[in-house]
């Protein structure tokens, strides 16, 4: 029994704390239970009494224990912590969180993969979300990040689309990998992130051994008013491991838990994992004569040109005490900004800015923001009123504005940090799919950064996916590979012609 693990071994870790208080069961309005195994009948035999309300509320609630699932992310792991400034970077944001070197903020964090559902195994190949919420003095600010730095496309009109392709069939219910290749090969923009999802890091070992990124560009405003924009990186400390697929496979029969698990026992035995948050800083000037849209989510910005600078550490030290209510029920949203902090023209950020409110709005009403994992860690004053399930609220304080009786008034001093901007343009929807630009990234990654064991596993893991799609997907496929890299290409050709040839002559 001492050889389980801390998740194992939860329920008597419970038992031990809490024996001896032995505390009454009582009814959701707080009636003590006096017999809580068997309903009111009429005779040991005879029918139950609609006049039992412990069973009536009993059941009517569980009725309602599920609600709706996340329609992506839905399958996840998290925890609480702190944040602390190491580096000054007063010089770019007048954010609170950085106020000074040494301040500490509570942070929450949830992981998790993107396509599964709530039941599915946590080591497919998917990228994770790695998704932070920082109680700022300022109000909340979430950074709701994942484990690549790039997405696989650049406009959110794709979202519903693309998410479709990684989901099941709707006839068959199953997933598709026609649906899947389809997509990729018509909209050569996703290549960059196909790769990093192909490669090694597609199978993340857990969740303490991966990068996160805030993936966007943001715009760090100072309190002079000035802004630059910028990206988020926050390093593993724990260094990089992953999953061969061979054994991800393994591990989704035997432990499809294994990250949530990998976290919660790390966690409980005080193994506490930490990351290393550096920025990358781009002037409005440098962003202006960039090559490279800054603002295009499938492109990264060079190390060379604009290196990481130090901030702080997450640490994740503290395990949930319930799941639901404080992970199930956490509503990251990349709205949540705080002065010093603002979003750029990234078309993906500006649609995520509506797409994750309105889905905390449909998962758990309009007054999600009351929940204690979500609510800021002071008490907020605005003119919002009622709905379902409100529980904080204003008393007698008046619901309009401008009044004359002491509402709530507007902050002069932050006023500096949200500085005009201008922007141009003529009004057009933009489809710039498939620039030559979308291959220059790619290319670099598979011949800088890839060694030749990491390029052999790369082909590998694409010939195993793309091997299940129709032939002239397959065909779509080569030659939009090659575009990439003439080796890539080539490699991909001849594993594929040999899986047909072999096929055939079965
Ligand atoms: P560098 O050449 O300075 O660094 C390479 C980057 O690649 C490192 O951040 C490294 O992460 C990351 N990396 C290594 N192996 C993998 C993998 N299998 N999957 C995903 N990322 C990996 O970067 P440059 O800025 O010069 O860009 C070169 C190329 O590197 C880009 O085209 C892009 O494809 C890739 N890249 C760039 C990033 C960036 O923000 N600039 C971030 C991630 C990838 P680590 O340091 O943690 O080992």
């Amino acid at each position: 029994m001492t050889s389980r693990d801390k998740a194992s071994n939860q329920l008597l870790d419970y038992k031990i704390q809490n024996t001896g208080k032995n505390p009454t069961a009582t009814t959701g309005s707080g009636a003590p239970v006096v017999v809580k195994d068997a309903t009111l009948t009429i005779g040991p035999r005879g029918p139950v009494l609609l006049q039992d309300g412990a069973f009536v509320e009993e059941m009517a609630h569980f009725n309602r224990e599920r609600i709706p699932e996340r329609v992506v992310h839905a399958k996840g792991a998290g925890a609480f912590g702190y944040f602390e400034v190491t580096h000054d970077i007063t010089r770019y944001s007048a954010a609170k969180v950085f106020e000074h070197v040494g301040k500490k903020t509570p942070i929450a964090v949830r992981f998790s993969t993107v396509g599964g559902e709530s039941g599915s195994a946590d080591t497919v190949r998917d990228p994770r979300g790695f998704a932070v919420k920082f109680y700022t003095d300022d109000g909340v600010w979430d950074l709701v990040g994942n484990n690549t730095p790039i997405f696989f496309i650049r406009d959110p009109i794709m979202f519903p689309s693309f998410i479709h392709t990684q989901k099941r069939n709707p006839q068959t219910h199953l997933k598709d990998p026609d649906m899947m290749w389809d997509f990729h090969t018509l909209r050569p923009e996703s290549m960059h992130q196909w790769l990093f999802l192909f490669g090694d890091r597609g199978i993340p070992d857990g969740y303490r051994h991966m990068n996160g990124y805030g993936s966007h560009t943001f715009k760090l405003v100072n309190k002079q008013g000035k802004y630059v924009y910028c990206k988020f990186h926050y390093k593993t400390d724990q260094g990089i491991k992953n999953i061969d697929a061979k054994r991800a496979d393994q591990l989704a029969g035997s432990d499809p838990d294994y990250a949530i698990r990998d976290l919660y026992n790390a966690i409980a035995n005080g193994n506490f994992p930490s990351y290393t948050l550096s920025i990358q800083v781009m002037t409005p000037e440098q962003a202006a004569s960039s090559k490279v849209n800054p603002f295009d989510l499938t492109k990264v910005w060079s190390h060379s040109e604009y290196p990481l600078i130090p901030v702080g550490k997450l640490v994740f030290n503290r395990n949930p005490e319930n799941y639901f209510a404080e992970i199930e029920q956490m509503a990251l949203n990349p709205a949540h900004m705080v002065p010093g902090i603002e979003p750029s023209p990234d078309r993906m950020l500006q649609g995520r800015l509506f797409a994750y409110g309105d889905t905390h709005r449909h998962r758990l009403g309009p007054n999600h923001l009351q929940i204690p994992v979500n609510s800021c860690p002071f008490r907020v004053r605005t003119y919002q009123r009622d709905g379902f399930m409100t529980i904080s609220h204003a008393g007698g304080a008046p619901n309009y504005h401008p009044n004359s009786f002491s509402g709530p008034q507007t902050d002069p001093v932050v006023k500096s940090v949200y500085p005009p901007f201008t922007v141009t343009g003529d009004v057009n929807r933009y489809d710039d799919t498939c620039t030559a630009d979308d291959f220059v990234q790619p290319r670099i990654f598979w011949q800088k950064v890839l060694d030749q064991g990491a390029k052999d596993r790369l082909v590998e893991n694409l010939v195993g996916s793309l091997k299940q799609a129709s032939d002239f997907i397959q065909e779509r496929a080569i030659k939009l590979y090659y575009q990439v890299d003439e080796t890539l290409g080539r490699k991909l050709e001849s594993q594929l012609n040999l899986i047909k040839r072999t096929k055939a002559n079965l």
